[in-house]
């Protein structure tokens, strides 16, 4: 059975509104179905190498036009996209027999999405979720973390165990610095946690569904993006966005947590 979020029929990509274009930075592998149809498009090919679409000295995709819009979608349609850039920010998790497929928070739109619904998600088709349904039934949120896995690490030792990971963005090694130096209590932590307590349930629920109910995961991330957040003084949405990116696509950072 292959099993859906109620909103991943919602999600749209906001293209040239986004602030955070997953259109650069990322390594993109060109599948063998795709290279099959770029190898007729010398204006293509000439961006291709070693089976990835090269990026610009930048980091920007050579196909990003200045207006924030990709130049093979304008020139070919999208049925030239290669399936990276078609699936992207949609996964699957595979569960035994089932397939659970989503979108990630490390696309900005999804992120927006998913964080702030104002309740709890449902599966297409409906689908029993008991440890997602006790995450937005509990009173209070920390009361359930801390009850289901309890905090082994202070805020510092998350920064220092982080930096030992892989890491892609400079910004992202800054923010753990900056966590590093100016730790943050567990109260207030646990006090920002509740004060946003629909955005954590909804990032928590995201975490489970994702990662097949792995409560610990969900549990040290939802605490380590809260820690970030303060002691950087940023955005839910934009440190939960780079947490995305930095330690969920990447398998190796995912197993070292
Ligand atoms: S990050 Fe999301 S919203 Fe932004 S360009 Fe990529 S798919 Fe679109």
């Amino acid at each position: 059975m292959i099993y859906r979020p109620d909103y991943y029929d919602e999600f749209v990509c906001i293209a040239d509104r986004c602030k955070n274009t997953c259109c650069a930075r990322w390594e993109i592998d060109v599948d063998a179905v795709s290279m099959e149809r770029f190898r007729e498009h010398p204006d293509i090919m000439e961006h291709i190498s070693d089976g990835c679409i090269t990026l610009k000295e930048d980091g920007n995709c050579p196909f990003l036009n200045e207006k924030g819009l990709c130049k093979m979608i304008l020139k070919y349609g999208e049925d030239m996209l290669c399936d990276v850039c078609t699936d992207h920010p949609r996964y699957i998790s595979e569960v035994d027999e089932d397939e659970f497929i989503g979108v990630g928070i490390s696309c900005e739109a999804a992120c927006d999405l998913i964080l702030n619904r104002k309740e709890q998600f449902k599966l297409i088709p409906p689908l029993q979720m008991p440890l997602i349904d006790r995450v937005f039934e509990a009173e209070s949120v920390t009361e359930l973390l801390n009850g289901l896995s309890p905090d082994e690490s202070s805020s510092k030792e998350h920064a220092e165990l982080l930096l030992t990971f892989e890491i892609l963005e400079p910004e992202w090694k800054k923010m753990l610095h900056n966590l590093e130096s100016s730790p943050v209590s567990e109260e207030d932590r646990d006090s920002y946690i509740d004060s946003l307590s629909m955005q954590f349930r909804n990032l928590i629920g995201y975490f489970l569904y994702r990662h097949d109910n792995d409560f610990y995961l969900a549990a040290v991330s939802a605490r380590i993006i809260a820690e970030l957040t303060i002691a950087n003084n940023m955005t839910l949405e934009d440190v939960a966005r780079m947490y995305s990116a930095e330690i969920e696509y990447s398998d190796i950072n995912c197993d070292l947590l």
